[in-house]
């Protein structure tokens, strides 16, 4: 938590609001001039001759009783149910959803209501001549692009979640961001182990918001993480150009693996790869080929690499067991599943992070655990001391392209301040160096 009190950074992240604008900065509140995919919430009529009110749908409360306190006949308000049931189910509103009621100035003629049925969407129902109209309408975002730095002083949780230059943002929203750098770093730091008191890091992310100020979505385009003094940075780069990028290191290098380290969020290894092991189940020798990750019923377990879904389906000891068949020889197993993701099938691709089912204790397992295995030429290997295959590098002809994306990414950093004497460089700066070099010596 770094903001120098009275710096220019500590004013654009503080009262005044985050950063907005892609790219190079431009302070402000945000301004629905310059947003770029708000959906609009028209108004109802043009001369905004109406008093508006806002209730809040409160426990044991029905839809039809706020509406009553409106004063417009049974049928009427039935009507006006019945139009809303177009697009929402009446009896499934959650406590808390803000109803508004649209009255004409004057009279207190009800000419529309407004319901949230989620954060994404209001049901608009609008008085005309006949009855009631309704319609969907998708809650306007804006997009803006934060800036946060910060040192840590006891884990990364407390420097992102508790970091002042965030309060703006929900709870939840910064928490999200520490589960988007730990995807990214995952193959670089250990999160939970490897964070040391004084490490730092810079975070430049693009985020949708919704009016109440929660992100609907959010992507960290650039980020550095400083652990033990060795940097570390990924930058977003959409090769194709069509939104599925990755995140590479100054030099091009994929941040990526070809495999995920863990398929699931667990509690604790219950048991490890073990050639040797006396098997609790059996009473005998049994070599343990797989990983044990206790976590509850139910967590999703996601297929850490990319390829194809070769079995899907009950398999003696294994209980409920996918296995995946990936690039250079490599095959997952994961078992005891209590069950499948919905819509998939044997033979189908799935991608690296995919859920592809849930844990659960079927068949031979004394507990609620997955057993996760890795083999590569049909040989078991330790999932957690193989080494995992790096990904792509940005190839040749993109690298141009590339270094732009790169520079403008990485200036969004340096807007930021660093840790302390960490210097950062690429090997293209050793390329220029070395080229300029002979004027130095
Ligand atoms: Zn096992």
């Amino acid at each position: 938590m770094d903001f120098r009190p009275g710096s220019s950074l500590g004013t654009f992240l503080g009262v005044g609001g985050l950063v907005f604008g892609l790219g190079f900065v431009v302070a402000g509140p945000p301004s629905f001039a310059d947003v770029p995919d708000a959906g609009g919430l028209e108004p109802l009529y043009a001369a905004a001759a109406e008093d508006v009110e806002v209730e809040t749908l409160s426990r044991g409360q029905t839809l039809g009783q706020l509406l009553s306190r409106a004063e417009i006949p049974h049928s009427d308000q039935q009507n006006l149910l019945l139009a809303f049931q177009e697009h929402a189910s009446p009896q499934r509103i959650r406590i808390g959803t803000e109803v508004t009621l649209r009255w004409r100035r004057g009279d207190g003629w009800l000419r529309g209501v407004d319901v949230a049925v989620n954060p994404d969407e209001v049901v608009r129902i609008e008085r005309h001549e006949l009855g009631w109209n309704s319609s969907l309408i998708e809650t306007p975002v804006w997009t803006d692009t934060v800036y946060v730095a910060g040192e840590i002083e006891r884990d990364l949780w407390s420097a992102v979640v508790l970091n002042p230059d965030l309060s703006e943002l929900p709870r939840g929203d910064r928490a999200q961001l520490i589960d988007l750098m730990d995807r990214i770093f995952q193959w670089q730091v250990d999160f939970s182990r490897q964070i040391r008191r004084g490490d730092h890091y810079r975070l430049a992310f693009e985020r949708k918001v919704r009016p109440d100020g929660s992100m609907r979505e959010s992507r960290v385009l650039a980020a550095e993480l400083v652990n033990q003094n060795q940097p570390f940075h990924a930058i977003w780069f959409d090769m194709e150009g069509e939104g599925e990028g990755g995140y590479y290191d100054l030099d091009g290098d994929s941040v990526r693996r070809a495999f995920l380290t863990k398929p699931l969020e667990y509690r604790r290894i219950s048991s490890g790869f073990n050639p040797n092991r006396f098997h609790p189940v059996l009473q005998e020798r049994r070599p343990h080929i797989g990983v044990d990750y206790a976590a509850a019923t139910g967590t999703p377990v996601m297929a850490t690499g990319d390829g194809v879904i070769t079995v899907r389906g009950r398999q003696g000891g294994y209980g409920n067991l996918v296995e995946i068949r990936h690039a250079n020889g490599f095959m997952t197993r994961y078992a005891h599943l209590n069950g499948f993701a919905s819509g998939q099938r044997s033979g189908q691709r799935v991608s690296q992070g995919q859920v592809i089912g849930y844990v659960g204790m079927t068949g031979m397992a004394t507990g609620p655990h997955l057993h996760y295995e890795m083999h590569r030429d049909g040989r078991p290997m330790d999932p957690l001391s193989v080494e995992i295959p790096a990904g792509e590098p940005i190839p040749p002809e993109d690298r141009q392209r590339w270094r732009e994306a790169r520079d403008v990414h990485f200036a969004m950093l340096e807007t930021l301040p660093g840790a302390p004497g960490v210097r950062i460089a690429t090997r293209d700066d050793a390329e220029e160096e070395h080229a300029g070099g002979s004027e130095d010596e």
